[in-house]
């Protein structure tokens, strides 16, 4: 990072956000407080190791931010007219991400001890500050929700994964004990998967597993939680439904899916698949180890009895 010459293009600067309204007479005298840099590609704006004391306005080039490590993916894009470090700019800390350039970048600094001066002389440029502060909170949280939700996310069939079962069993568990419900589990199988794959690609098995949520979390109310168990194996818990609903709604399920002879997958039409399905109702002191192997010998009775059906 170099420190670079500079005039002041108004104009262009009046544009940007961080200076929205500030009156145009005030600009000049506000722009003394700013210095200007250079920074190469693979230069390190930001580091959470290093207390950052200024705030930066991107004119020119392109900065990306990371978390945790510069190893990652980054988490997003800053391009020019853009603000970046402006909370440790506040409170004097160290940055939570990385900042660095892709490509060679020219940006405005202005150091802290100028704040509160600026703040006095343009109360637009205050509001400015709070709004692009709010914005980067919100786009933090934005980044925290997403993080915990692909936490709990197959990442092929976009249903839920195991560690979520954990988490909602515990919830509905209890709901269902203190309100006096029934709480009912399906375990679901593919047949024949194994020769499915052998015979149309394991691409193609994987398509039919998208098929299988898609079709299963369609026919389902939005508190039922389709999980997927293992490879060709999902779990639906169904709270406050009885194991005769819970019946009814498992062979609705496998009809559905038994009807679905063929589908349009970007390899070409494949052929559907059939589920074999296990059914069990919590009891009490239940654990979710306990009703999973209920649901599971009843789902081995399925398989016994020819598949395509359910049992329990
Ligand atoms: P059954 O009717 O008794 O359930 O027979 P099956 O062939 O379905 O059961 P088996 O347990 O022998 O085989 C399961 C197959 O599922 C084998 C495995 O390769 C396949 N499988 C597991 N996960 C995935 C996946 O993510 N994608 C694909 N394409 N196949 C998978
Ligand atoms: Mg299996
Ligand atoms: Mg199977």
């Amino acid at each position: 990072m170099k420190t670079a010459a500079w005039q002041a293009d108004l104009q262009q600067l009046h544009q940007l956000r961080l200076f929205n309204n500030v009156a145009a007479g005030s600009m000049t005298r506000l722009l003394t407080a700013f210095s200007a840099c250079d920074l190469d590609a693979g230069d390190v704006l930001l580091s959470p190791f290093n207390r950052n004391q200024y705030l930066y306005l991107l004119l020119k080039g392109q900065l990306k931010v990371y978390l945790g490590s510069l190893d990652g993916h980054a988490v997003s894009t800053l391009k020019a007219g853009d603000c970046v470090g402006e909370i440790s700019f506040i409170d004097n800390g160290h940055p939570s991400a990385y900042v660095v350039a892709t490509e060679p970048c020219f940006v405005l600094c202005l150091h802290r001890e100028s704040l509160f001066s600026l703040l006095q002389q343009s109360p637009e440029l205050m509001q400015n500050l709070l709004e692009l502060l709010c914005d980067r909170v919100r786009k933090g949280n934005r980044i925290i929700l997403d993080s915990e939700q692909t936490a709990n996310i197959d990442a092929l069939t976009g249903a839920y994964n195991r560690r979520w079962l954990e988490h909602i069993f515990e919830r509905e568990s209890t709901r269902s004990a203190f309100n006096e419900k029934p709480l009912c589990m399906l375990m679901l199988d593919v047949d024949h998967f194994k020769a499915y794959n052998d015979q149309h690609g394991h691409l193609a098995g994987d398509y039919a597993l998208c098929l299988v949520a898609h079709t299963l979390s369609n026919q389902l109310r939005p508190k039922d939680s389709l999980t997927r168990y293992g490879g060709e194996e999902f779990v639906i818990l169904l709270p406050e439904i009885s194991a005769e609903e819970a019946r009814s709604i498992g062979e609705r399920l496998r009809v559905a899916l038994g009807e679905v002879k063929s589908f349009h997958a970007p390899i070409g039409v494949l052929p559907g698949v059939t589920v074999s399905i296990g059914l069990a109702q919590m009891q009490p002191q239940d654990s979710l180890q306990g009703l999973i192997a209920r649901a599971d010998s009843a789902l081995y009775q399925a398989k016994q009895q020819g598949r395509d059906c359910l049992c329990g």
